[in-house]
């Protein structure tokens, strides 16, 4: 059987970008991923729903500031370097605040980050996104976001990633494989109907990662959220500027329930109730997104599509852009991971020689095509002592 230096679990944005830097680091790489196609609501990847948002003006510590340059800078030069266009733009974003909220004291909490944004009134705003509703807003942030399409960027890192001489392969990893001769260690995975061989395993299986590590009985600690959106197809609306709300309630969520690691063991569970945050998107080619609610429950691929998710985010975007409410468009649902501490997990699991995690962004289109450059310079033997701040041995 053909053994690989690296298997690269899951290929959503975390496991193409870091499956591309492996390659490219000269190791023999196979991606494995579950999912062929993108063809039903209960197939979707986190990566197949997100907005693309690149926050690169957002770091507030040192170690966040530098990745967050190192990801403009990556950005910035990434099509030509994959050989494929990622469609990379900076479009202003706008962060609305809610009509019964201070807008200075909203703008305050901005004010240590490395671009701080500029706050205009609401007739400012809606000159910048004529859609938007007045009388919906207070005042508005705004600052210049990076933007991809997530579609875009993860093909043209998977045919670079190809074109090194990586593999992909369509089968759902169960678990992690030893060999009888040596139980010592894990040197492979396990698929419902075969094995690979590798000297090392990465898990970039976003939501899910935590269940494949808890069945090998590893503790990790990663969680996941249950977000849903819409999906327009390209139409007559068009949009000037990417829109968000200024006062995210999803970190807090996360905060919140990432606090105690026991309750995500159980089943079935509903961990904190479930948020809504009206935000908006539109791609290049037409196609709008908006969203998004996040759940927290337990059990990642519980089914949520009867919640009346639709139209609760129907009534929210509604108010704030009154012509996309009744648009036909697609819903859409898929677990998105995160940590406990907004900080991604990257890097060996304790104790378990050659199995590795890079999973749980909070800020993923930015930091984590450095991260995954970073990952495999590491792996290369260059050790990188900011990748110590990362590590899941951090908890
Ligand atoms: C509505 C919405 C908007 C967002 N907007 C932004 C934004 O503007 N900016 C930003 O930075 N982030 C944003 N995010 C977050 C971001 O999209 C995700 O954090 C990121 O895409 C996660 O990438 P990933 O590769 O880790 O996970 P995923 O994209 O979920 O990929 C994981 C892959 O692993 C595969 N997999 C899982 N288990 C197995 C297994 N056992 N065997 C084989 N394969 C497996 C899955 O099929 C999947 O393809 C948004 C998320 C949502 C939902």
């Amino acid at each position: 059987m053909k053994t690989y230096d690296w298997l690269v679990v899951g290929s959503g944005l975390a496991g193409s970008a870091l499956g591309y830097e492996l390659a490219r680091a000269g190791y023999r790489v196979l991606m494995l991923e579950q999912s062929a196609t993108a063809s039903s609501p209960t197939t979707h990847n986190a990566t197949q729903c997100s907005y693309g948002g690149i926050a690169y003006w957002s770091g507030t510590t040192p170690l966040m500031r530098q990745l967050c340059q190192e990801g403009l800078e990556l950005h910035r030069t990434l099509s030509a370097e994959l050989d494929g266009d990622t469609e990379y733009r900076e479009v202003d974003l706008l962060l609305t605040i809610d009509p019964d909220r201070d807008p200075q004291a909203v703008a305050s909490a901005y004010s240590k980050m490395d671009v701080v944004p500029t706050l205009v009134d609401s007739v400012i705003a809606c000159e910048l996104e004529p859609l938007l509703n007045p009388d919906a807003i207070a005042a508005a942030l705004v600052v210049k976001h990076g933007h991809v399409s997530p579609e875009t960027i993860v093909r043209a890192y998977q045919q670079a990633f190809l074109r090194l001489g990586g593999e992909i392969c369509y089968e759902q990893v169960t678990g992690f494989w030893q060999s009888e001769a040596d139980l010592s260690r894990y040197q492979g995975v396990q698929t419902e109907t075969s094995h690979y061989v590798g000297e090392n395993v990465v898990v970039c299986a976003g939501g899910l990662s935590r269940s494949l590590f808890r069945k090998a009985g590893l503790a990790v600690r990663l969680y996941a959220t249950i977000a849903e959106l819409i999906e327009l197809p390209p139409g007559e609306v068009r949009l000037q500027s990417l829109v968000m709300p200024a006062e995210l309630k999803r970190f807090e969520l996360e905060a919140a329930a990432g606090a105690v690691d026991s309750l995500w063991n159980e089943p079935d569970q509903e961990i904190t109730p479930a948020i809504l945050d009206a935000g908006i998107v539109q791609f290049r080619d037409g196609r709008i997104r908006f969203g998004q609610i996040s759940r927290v429950l337990s059990n990642p691929l519980t089914p949520t599509e009867a919640l009346g998710g639709e139209q609760a985010m129907r009534s929210a975007i509604g108010r704030l852009m009154p012509a996309l409410k009744d648009q036909p468009g697609q819903w859409r649902s898929c677990p998105v991971a995160f940590s406990c501490d907004r900080l991604p997990l990257v890097g060996a699991v304790p104790d378990r020689a050659g199995i590795h995690v890079f999973s749980g962004f909070g800020n993923p289109f930015a930091i984590l095509p450095p991260l995954a450059r970073r990952f495999a310079y590491h792996a290369a033997g260059q050790p990188d002592p900011l990748l110590l701040q990362l590590s899941p041995a951090r908890f």
